[in-house]
């Protein structure tokens, strides 16, 4: 790969503007998750070991364009001083005289760069503005990389620029999943529904040997092939294009995984009275809320059989026990086959971070990306503007 990494630029003496996310979810004046600050913390403290000045630049919530003083990033400025464990200074309005006034060894935070509609237009305007106020750009936000932002992607074409530790993380996960993996490659793509997951499917049936679909999204391809499913959760209108999507995995070589039995319940609650039963046996009255064991045991041997893993979405409705069932079997599967050196493993996008740490497997798996559209859109196989930018 052709960007540049903190280690092939000399920053001693250098301001470096450093695009991270930061956007943490806050309760009133507390931050709730830190998670998104505390993994800011290596590049942070490589450029400091290095001699260079960190200047972040960062998002914080939708202000639109507009000053809203409740997603000011002062408000983080506490929780990002402890996890850092060093002085932050803020600057409100900055200008090159101000960042230059500011000692080395602190660490500087300018204000929510969407408080300008100029940030989310990429306007060429601000992406030179914020250039000025350094010496070279290093991007460390990955969760941001699919937009192409003034502060992600413009800047990015002004300075010398690098990817901070995160983002190299994450790049090199990614490329080890999908880029370049080891074979066989394996997909597990779950979740609710097949419209949302269109791209993803396409994309994947290319480029993995198995693809395992699950969720509501797997109840939709039983019904393209001709199965009541009663009262489940699917989209009877894109039956065709699950028939297509089959049709493509075919003439790829790519061996599709549809749930071999399934969990049946008349009602989506907690705890609801249910059973298993085959595919096709689901009652007029009931729905289908999970995969059944017989499943997660087939999913065993293609686990087995493969040497990557990359995930994302559900097996069933993973919130309301017992229907997380499934997902958390088969993450524990494949949790225990990399621990034992034999999968690599990647799983990303929304609900499946929380579904891998309620079945408290997060940890093993080789990687875990917390970057929800930006992970999305890179298993759909498109170019993400901010990593683009990083090149050559
Ligand atoms: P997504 O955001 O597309 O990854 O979908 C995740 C959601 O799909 C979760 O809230 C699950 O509860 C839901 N889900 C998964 N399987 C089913 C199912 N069989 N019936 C209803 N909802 C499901």
């Amino acid at each position: 790969m052709s960007w540049k990494t903190i280690d092939d630029l000399a920053l001693a003496g250098k301001t470096v503007l450093t695009r991270v996310d930061i956007n943490v979810p806050m309760d009133g004046d507390v931050v709730t998750d830190t998670t998104r600050i505390d993994k800011i913390r290596p590049t942070v403290e490589d450029i400091i070991v290095r001699g260079g000045k960190v200047v972040l630049l960062a998002h914080f919530g939708r202000p639109k364009g507009k000053v809203v003083p409740e997603m000011s990033l002062r408000h983080v400025l506490p929780a990002l001083e402890k996890s850092l464990g060093r002085k932050v200074d803020f600057v409100e309005r900055p200008s090159r005289s101000v960042i230059d006034s500011l000692p080395f060894d602190s660490v500087v935070l300018v204000e929510n760069t969407r408080f300008t509609p100029m940030e989310e237009a990429n306007d060429p305007e601000m992406a030179r503005f914020l250039a000025s106020l350094g010496d070279v750009f290093c991007n460390d936000a990955f969760s941001a990389a699919h937009r192409a932002h003034a502060s992600t992607e413009g800047i990015a074409h002004l300075l010398p620029s690098f990817a901070g530790r995160l983002m190299e993380e994450e790049l090199r996960a990614l490329e080890a999943a999908l880029g370049n993996p080891q074979r066989p490659v394996v997909a597990v793509v779950g979740g609710a529904k097949v419209s949302t997951k269109l791209e993803l499917l396409g994309n994947l049936v290319s480029k993995v040997d198995h693809l395992v679909i699950g969720g509501g999204m797997a109840n939709t391809f039983l019904v393209a092939k001709g199965i009541d499913v009663g009262k489940s959760l699917a989209e009877r209108d894109m039956a065709p294009i699950a028939l297509d999507i089959l049709t493509k995995a075919k003439a790829a070589g790519c061996t599709i995984h549809l749930p071999v039995d399934v969990v049946v319940a008349a009602a989506f609650k907690a705890g609801a009275e249910n059973k298993v039963a085959a595919p096709n046996a689901c009652p007029p009255d009931q729905m289908i809320l999970d995969a059944g064991p017989a499943t997660v045991a087939a999913l065993t041997k293609v686990f087995e059989s493969c040497k990557t893993l990359i995930w994302n979405g559900p097996l069933g409705a993973f919130e309301i026990a017992p229907f997380d069932a499934a997902t958390s079997n088969a993450a524990r599967v494949a949790a225990a086959l990399t621990k034992a050196g034999k999968l690599v493993s990647v799983a990303g996008g929304g609900d499946t971070v929380s579904a891998l740490n309620h079945a408290g497997v997060a940890a093993d798996f080789t990687f875990i990306s917390t970057a929800g559209g930006a992970f999305l859109e890179w298993m759909e196989g498109k170019v993400l503007p901010g990593v683009a930018a990083l090149h050559g």
